[in-house]
C-alpha cells in the first residue's frame, strides 16, 4: 500500500525543473543549488486537532500545508524551488492522498515548486513539510535588522483565519470569507521577493503579530510602538466580532500568514509600489522605537492590551 501511495503520488506531481537531476523515486533526491545563492530551507508540521480540525478537507490541508511553508521561505526573500513531503497516516487512504496531493499541487505549481521527494509512515495523521528555496548570497531578509525609526507594515488583513475557529458554523458570507483565510492561506512568495534590499527585518505571522513582532524585536535589539486604529481588519471580522474584539483578532491572532517587516520611512513609497506590484497591501502600523518590548496605542493616550493571547505550544 505504502507503494501505490508513493505512486500515485509520483505520477501526480508534474513539475518538472532542470534543476532536479533525479526526484522522486530513487533513495534520495539530487538536486542543483545555482551558483551565488544561499540555500534557505524551512520545515513546518502539521498535526490533527493540533493544527487542523479533523474533518478539513484534504485538499486544503495539501493546499496549507505547503501555503505555511512557502510563508517561511517569503518571510526570507527566497525563491521557492523544492519541497519534499513527509505523510503519516491512520490508513492507507488513497483518496486522501489524492485529495491532499492535488491541493499541495495546485500551490506548488502558482510558485514553480517541485516535490522531490518524501516519506510515507502509518500513524496518527502528521504532515510534514520541507521547503527549500534560494536568497542571492547575503540578501536574505532576517528578523535581525530592524532599526530605531523604522516603519512598520503588514502585508494584508490580520485576525480573519483565527476568528473563523469562533465561527465554524456559521453560513454567513462573513463566517466563509474568514474561514477561506484559514483553509487557503495564500503565501506572501512575491512580497518577499521584492522587499529584498528594501525591508530591514522580515517575519511572516504564523503565531500573532504580537508574538511574531516581537521576535523581530528581540532579535533587533529594539521595541516597537503600535496604532491601534491601524491595525487591519476585514469588514467580515469587524461585522462579525465589532472592532474591539477584531482588534484582539489583529494582534494575537494565528495562522495569517501576512508578513511584517520594517522599513526605512524614507523607502515608504518604494514599498508600496513593491506591495502593490506583489498583489498585497502596505499596511503602515507603526514604528521601531529604541528599548523592548510592544507598546500598542489606543489613539487616546492609552494602550491597547489584548486579553487573548498569541499562539504557543507547550504553553506552561
Ligand atoms: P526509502 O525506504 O529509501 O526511504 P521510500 O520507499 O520511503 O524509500 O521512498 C521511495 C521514494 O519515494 C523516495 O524517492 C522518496 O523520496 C519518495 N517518497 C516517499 N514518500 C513520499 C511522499 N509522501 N511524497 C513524495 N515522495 C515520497
Ligand atoms: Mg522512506
Amino acid at each position: 500500500m505504502e507503494f501505490d501511495l508513493i505512486k500515485m503520488i509520483r505520477e501526480r506531481s508534474a513539475a518538472r525543473r532542470a534543476d532536479v537531476s533525479c526526484g522522486i523515486g530513487d533513495d534520495a533526491a539530487l538536486l542543483l543549488p545555482p551558483a551565488g545563492h544561499e540555500l534557505a530551507v524551512s520545515i513546518d508540521t502539521l498535526v490533527e486537532c493540533v493544527h487542523f480540525l479533523p474533518n478539513t478537507k484534504p485538499v486544503d490541508l495539501g493546499w496549507k500545508a505547503l501555503a505555511v511553508n512557502l510563508s517561511d521561505l517569503a518571510a526570507m526573500g527566497a525563491q521557492p524551488a523544492w519541497a519534499v513531503l513527509s505523510l503519516t497516516l491512520p490508513h492507507p487512504d488513497s483518496e486522501f492522498v489524492q485529495g491532499f496531493v492535488e491541493g499541495f499541487l495546485q500551490l506548488a505549481d502558482r510558485h514553480g515548486l517541485a516535490l522531490v521527494g518524501g516519506d510515507t509512515t502509518q500513524g496518527p495523521l502528521t504532515i510534514s513539510v520541507t521547503v527549500h528555496g534560494f536568497v542571492p548570497k547575503g540578501q536574505g531578509l532576517l528578523r535581525s535588522g530592524a532599526q530605531v525609526g523604522d516603519q512598520l507594515f503588514v502585508t494584508g488583513p490580520l485576525g480573519d483565519a483565527a476568528a473563523a475557529l469562533q465561527c465554524l458554523d456559521e453560513k454567513t458570507p462573513a463566517a466563509g470569507t474568514m474561514r477561506s483565510k484559514l483553509e487557503r492561506p495564500q503565501p506572501r512568495v512575491e512580497a518577499g521577493l521584492l522587499l529584498r534590499g528594501l525591508a530591514h527585518a522580515v517575519i511572516d505571522i504564523s503565531d500573532g503579530l504580537l508574538a511574531d513582532l516581537s521576535h523581530i524585536c528581540d532579535a533587533s535589539g529594539v521595541g516597537a510602538r503600535l496604532h491601534g486604529s491601524a491595525l487591519p481588519c476585514s469588514e467580515a471580522l469587524v461585522s462579525r466580532f465589532g472592532l474591539a474584539q477584531a482588534r484582539e483578532f489583529a494582534l494575537a491572532g494565528g495562522d495569517a500568514y501576512e508578513l511584517c517587516f520594517a522599513a526605512a520611512p524614507e523607502h515608504a513609497e518604494a514599498v508600496a509600489a513593491a506591495m502593490h506590484k506583489a498583489g498585497c497591501q502596505a499596511i503602515h502600523i507603526g514604528e521601531v522605537v529604541a528599548g523592548s518590548g510592544i507598546r500598542v496605542e489606543d489613539g487616546q493616550g492609552g494602550e491597547l492590551v489584548p486579553a487573548m493571547r498569541s499562539w504557543e505550544h507547550f504553553r506552561a
